[in-house]
């Protein structure tokens, strides 16, 4: 069996939401229905909804179900009209490509957003703006100043969106206490199924439509909308946040993996800042991270290279890039709800074996 260390590209299914979602998948379920089925499709939605509100401490917000991340930014970001966005250096492509023109804000060594920097561009802005920025980063797991930022923003009177798809069940997140606009949470990162996804909208907050039709999700977001998958993600959901009150086991797995491979000095991304205790953005001196990513693969241990992969290839990493760093040898382990202190193990065995071996390769080879 693989040994599963990629959690923040995508969770494995919990079992328990798996089962949760078979017992609704099989009926016909089209919650506009005015049928038995159809009551029963509106019902369990609207229960996910509350349940999900509830978990994230949002009650009184309204909540609309999207096919993804990606689809929940985009909406955020494209659905207040006449607006200058702007977005930090090292968002999810998803909300760095929504808009071609986004003010871009920049990042210090440690991968923080500079609140100076946010400060004068929101101040040079004529007329309203939309500043979006990551509760936590994916790649390095750095976490994100995002109520120093609210204060900022709401001083000039903009809108704030964050994306919180990393954030969400890796530590406590509360939407009212945050007191941002909007927010993007996503199903698959935290043991629910992939597919679905939702933008939290603070109450009052009118956006245009993403998409025109039968008027679902108050008419934001038209499309059946995707019962059994809606009903996983709510108990996926309040499973997260219920481990993400003690994070300290996957904080104490993490640092012991960065801390046994401490004697090869590799550089570790984001290590000064307050991250996310289940990632670590680790560099294997000498070794790219391609090599390494396969390396590992044969070995039986997933992880990735942290930066996108498109079409089987591995970019440069454009956080690391805003950090000011040039690396091509960092990898990304990150843990989750089903990791084990022998997979930690099988880790940092497989890490010093590649390492090795590449090294002494290359030794040879001089
Ligand atoms: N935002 C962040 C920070 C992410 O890490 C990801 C996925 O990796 C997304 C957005 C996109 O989410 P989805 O895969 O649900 O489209």
């Amino acid at each position: 069996m693989t040994i599963y260390l990629d959690y923040n590209a995508t969770s494995p299914l919990r079992p328990e939401v798996k089962n949760t979602m078979l017992e609704v998948m099989g009926n016909p379920m089209n919650p506009s229905s005015i049928h038995s089925y159809g009551r029963e499709a509106r019902s369990i939605i609207e229960r996910a909804r509350r349940s999900i509100l509830s978990s994230l401490n949002a009650e009184g917000a309204r909540i609309i179900f999207v096919s993804s991340g990606t689809e929940a930014n985009h909406l955020a970001l494209k659905g207040i009209k006449n607006i200058t966005t702007v977005v930090s250096a090292i968002e999810h492509a998803s909300v760095i490509k929504a808009n071609n023109n986004s003010v871009i804000i920049p990042v210090d060594n440690n991968g923080v957003v500079k609140l100076d920097a946010l400060q004068n561009i929101l101040a040079s802005i004529d007329g309203k703006a939309l500043v979006s920025v990551m509760l936590a980063n994916n790649e390095t797991g750095v976490i994100q100043p995002v109520k120093e930022i609210v204060e900022i923003t709401y001083a000039h009177g903009d809108y704030l969106h964050t994306d919180a798809v990393q954030g969400v069940g890796k530590f406590n997140i509360n939407f009212n206490d945050l007191n941002v606009d909007m927010m993007t949470i996503s199903s698959h990162k935290c043991g629910g199924p992939q597919g679905i996804a939702a933008l939290i909208i603070k109450k009052g907050l009118e956006l245009e439509p993403m998409l025109r039709g039968g008027g679902q999700e108050y008419g934001i977001r038209a499309g059946t909308e995707n019962v059994s998958a809606i009903h996983g993600f709510a108990l996926a959901l309040e499973m997260a946040i219920k481990e993400a009150r003690d994070t300290s086991f996957i904080t104490f797995m993490r640092d012991k993996l960065e801390n046994e491979l401490e004697i090869f000095n590799p550089v570790i991304f984001g290590i000064k800042a307050k991250r996310l205790g289940n990632t670590s953005y680790i560099e294997m001196p000498g070794v790219d991270a391609e090599t390494q990513v396969v390396a590992f693969d044969l070995d039986g241990i997933a992880v990735s290279s942290g930066s996108a992969c498109t079409s089987g290839k591995i970019e440069a990493s454009h956080v690391l890039k805003a950090m000011g760093v040039e690396s091509s040898s960092a990898v990304r382990v990150s843990l989750g709800w089903n990791t084990k202190e022998k997979d930690i193990k099988a880790f940092v065995d497989s890490w010093k074996k590649i390492y090795r071996r590449v090294n002494q390769q290359e030794a040879r080879a001089a």
